[in-house]
């Protein structure tokens, strides 16, 4: 989990990295956040007293008017009422929404989308992410589930989904996806100096940081791996834009704040082919997240900020 401190000119003062351990169960992790705000407010000292709320996402489907976690299977809950029970425990107000409708609340207010009047956020790490921005307001469609771009189909009977089903943009292009690629190419006898860079950092997972490395290392098997699910993420992008026709698509998560460019040029590329747009415009922006791992809090932030404002719950 991150916990970020904002002012009211969108500034960070300060933020604070934790694990979630979902093992404690809802109250438990419920605990441990209110923790991680309560370190946070110390770290401000006299600057907390001004502080008047607090917005937080949470991994799965919400409903922002109750504040309750309907269902977040990474974490095995069910209907907690998380916003209350936080809002208990630190004596403020509480606004809950899904963590990547944060992320793309944070980005259109505060990062690469500042300005944008319709965006769609993409958010690769382990599975794949998103939200969408229509008219500067967060859409969240009519059961909350709005912005699962993650289970799009890319393929028909492509690669089994965390989700159950076949050929989702998560189950090609996710770092899972591309972990499992590896495992099964290098199983089946390909070379790779992926496995030695995990031995050597310590990683038992495929990180950012060892794609990143092997990719330095000029490892043809990562390069294949990595422009398979590019192109997945580009059919994704070129779909989602026939769809809603947004200013600008802004592309966040681990993989994609550290290879930057290298990361989103081949996602244009392919983008671009498949999408419907007259010749004489400009090629719909594909841009880089600027908040990076912050950019869940910033939005839950912006969220808590606008509902004590008195916006509408869901705009930004
Ligand atoms: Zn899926």
């Amino acid at each position: 989990m991150m916990a970020v401190a904002l002012d009211s000119r969108g500034r960070v003062l300060a933020s604070r990295k934790r694990s979630t351990r979902p093992g404690l169960g809802p109250e438990g992790v419920t605990r441990r956040v209110a923790g991680a705000v309560r370190t946070l407010l110390n770290e401000l000292g006299k600057k907390s007293k001004r502080v008047q709320g607090v917005g937080i996402g949470a991994p799965g489907t919400v409903d922002p008017e109750t504040g309750v976690v309907l269902y977040a299977p990474n974490l095995e809950w069910q209907e907690h009422p998380l916003a209350k029970r936080l809002s208990q425990l630190l004596g403020l107000p509480v606004t809950l929404d899904n963590d990547v409708n944060g992320g793309a609340v944070g980005e259109h207010a505060l990062g690469s989308g500042q300005g944008a009047r319709n965006l769609v956020a993409i958010f690769v790490g382990t599975g794949i992410g998103g939200g969408v921005i229509l008219d500067n307001r967060l859409y969240h469609g009519s059961c909350g589930g709005a912005g699962e771009v993650g289970h799009i189909k890319i393929m028909a009977n492509g690669p089994l989904c965390g989700c159950g089903r076949k050929g989702c943009a998560e189950g090609l292009a996710s770092r899972t996806a591309m972990e499992r690629d590896m495992r099964r190419a290098v199983d089946s006898g390909r070379t790779s100096l992926v496995p030695a860079i995990m031995a050597r950092l310590g990683r038992e997972r495929m990180t950012s940081r060892v794609i990143e490395e092997a990719l330095q290392a000029g490892d043809p098997l990562m390069e294949e791996i990595l422009e398979r699910a590019q192109n997945s993420l580009g059919l994704l992008v070129a779909s989602l834009v026939n769809l809603l026709d947004p200013d600008c698509v802004v592309i966040g998560g681990g993989i994609a704040d550290r290879l930057k460019d290298r990361f989103l040029e081949p996602i244009r590329t392919t983008a671009d082919r498949h999408i419907l747009r007259a010749p004489h415009l400009e090629p719909v922006r594909i841009l880089p997240s600027r908040l990076a791992d912050h950019a869940g809090a910033v939005g839950a932030a912006v969220l808590a900020w606008n509902r004590l404002a008195g916006v509408h719950p869901g705009d930004s």
